[in-house]
């Protein structure tokens, strides 16, 4: 049978009411579309897919499941892999893994000559994810405890709920300890509700809970509660406090009124509801003209949240071009038919301040001085270093500026606890080999506290290993 060329069509807002809403932009397939998608996959024996996956989800067998129309089988196939299918189906970088070595993306049509595109593996996982909640089925129990121990989690990003999950399925005791109000990481104030809603993350938090975890927010650990009494209450610990500082490019008037780094911006926005204003009474800046610096999803998620608050222009500026772009291909795409501009190979070198006489005005941001930039020889990531054009600035009139272009890693816990060992660039050093194991016995740690600012399955992926490491030393310890 001839294999459909392109994915089966999912439905999604209109790019001009969407832009202006913060509803979820994807709307996802119907059962019918789901099958007919799922009819495209050709159970490859070899699996690339799975290959592609960093948690090595058994993709053949989960799509197989959603043909024959076995939605439940699906989702416990899925389970078998990640705690968290539904978050993973709508962020994960599906074209750079599973899709992006799929069999069937690498057909060439007959007639066209063009490549297939693969099978819509995220959209599926997504599919079965969304099916199963709708079914509001009994939360999973606790399973009873297995006497071998208690596990503090510090962070409830994508990597600390995989641990606490999975270790506690085999037993043990586990509490998580947040800093912010609400468990879930970059998924709850980071990733914006139209791309992931927050009930979906909270539903799968709600799962975690019902496992017997238990989660204790606005706990900053090495602070309100110290490393001495973690050490003294829990047989082990496993860290994931992410890189969730903010990286500024030291841009001259990075200082004035209105120039924002993404992390603030997006965490008043999706966890104090900033957009909800007054509401909730966190405000977020009304903007005009907004301009955004960086290219990764995070500079997306900036920029399409600025036009959902009412911006009228938002102007993205990538200092390389859109081949180089690091965010995830389907959210450009999606900024662009929302109306974002973007001005590649275009780097700010100035933040420019009011200069009139109004004294109310005085330190307000009016405008970017921007440099057009050319690609060079490639760098030390690989990638064609930009360098300046001589003579080639201009300047966009904006009264707001968000930087996006990287964070670092979060230090409140790795001050207070100098025995643990960091590399150069402020990052725990953990031993993947090993699950995570730290230069601390019984210490693990992973996510992107360990690696810099990753993926969510790349957190996760190294959730289930630390969980195995720790299952495996908890049991040594116990002599059981
Ligand atoms: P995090 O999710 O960062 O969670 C760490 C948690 O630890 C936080 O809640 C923090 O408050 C808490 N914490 C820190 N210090 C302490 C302490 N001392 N005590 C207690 N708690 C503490 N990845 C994708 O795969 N796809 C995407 O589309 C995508 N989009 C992104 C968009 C944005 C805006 C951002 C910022 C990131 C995005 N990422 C995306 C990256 C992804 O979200 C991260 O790689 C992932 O969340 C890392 O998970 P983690 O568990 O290591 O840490
Ligand atoms: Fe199906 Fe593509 Fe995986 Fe082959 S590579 S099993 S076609 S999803």
């Amino acid at each position: 049978m001839a294999i459909t060329p392109k994915k089966t069509p999912i439905s999604e807002q209109d790019p001009k009411v969407r832009a202006r809403n913060f509803k979820e932009v994807c709307l996802g397939y119907t059962a019918e579309e789901a099958m007919k998608e799922a009819s495209r996959c050709l159970h490859c024996p070899t699996a690339p897919c799975m290959k592609g996956c960093p948690v090595s989800i058994k993709i053949p067998d989960f799509i197989a499941a959603i043909k024959e129309g076995d939605f439940q089988k699906s989702f416990d196939i899925l389970s078998g892999s990640t705690a968290l299918p539904a978050v993973c189906g709508r962020v994960c970088p599906q074209e750079k893994q599973c899709e992006g070595v799929c069999t069937v993306g690498r057909m060439v049509d007959k007639a066209t000559g063009a490549h297939n595109e693969p099978v819509a593996i995220g959209k599926l996982e997504r599919f079965a994810a969304d099916w199963k909640a709708a079914q509001n089925d009994p939360k999973p129990a606790p399973v009873p405890y297995n006497g071998k121990g208690k596990v503090a989690v510090i962070g409830s990003g994508p990597s600390s709920l995989t641990v606490a999950g999975d270790l506690a399925k085999l037993g043990y005791k586990v509490t998580v300890f947040e800093a912010l109000h609400l468990a879930g990481g970059v998924l709850m104030y980071g990733i914006p509700e139209f791309r992931l809603p927050k009930t979906i993350v909270q539903h799968e938090i709600e799962n975690i809970k019902a496992l017997g975890v238990d989660i204790e927010v606005n706990v900053i650990a090495g602070r309100t509660v110290t490393v001495e009494e973690i050490r003294k209450q829990f047989d082990a610990v496993y860290i994931a406090t992410g890189a969730g500082t903010p990286k500024f490019a030291g841009t001259p008037g990075t200082n004035l009124n209105g120039v924002f780094s993404a992390s603030e911006y997006l965490t008043r926005i999706n966890l104090m509801h900033g957009y909800e204003f007054p509401v909730y009474d966190t405000p977020a800046k009304k903007s005009k003209h907004v301009a955004v610096v960086g290219g990764g999803n995070v500079a997306m998620d900036a920029a399409r949240s600025a036009l959902r608050l009412g911006a009228e222009s938002v102007t993205v500026l990538y200092r390389r071009s859109v081949e180089e772009l690091p965010a995830r291909i389907e959210e450009y795409h999606h900024a662009v038919e929302e109306g974002v501009k973007f001005e590649f190979l275009t780097a700010p070198v100035e933040y420019l301040a009011y200069s009139g006489d109004d004294k109310n005005e005085m330190g307000k941001l009016v405008g970017v001085k921007c440099q057009r930039m050319e690609l060079g020889e490639p760098d030390a990531s690989g990638r064609r270093s930009p360098k300046p054009v001589p003579g080639s600035e201009f300047t966009i009139e904006v009264d707001t500026v968000i930087e996006a272009i990287g964070q670092s890693s979060n230090k409140v816990l790795l001050n207070a606890w100098p025995e643990l060992k960091t590399n150069r660039r402020g990052y725990i050093e953990a031993n993947e080999e090993t699950g995570g194991a730290t230069s601390i016995e019984g210490v693990y740690a992973g996510g992107d506290i360990v690696t810099g600012a990753a993926t969510v399955i790349l957190a996760m992926g190294a959730g289930k290993k630390a969980a195995q490491a720790i299952d495996e030393y908890l049991t040594k310890k116990a002599g059981k």
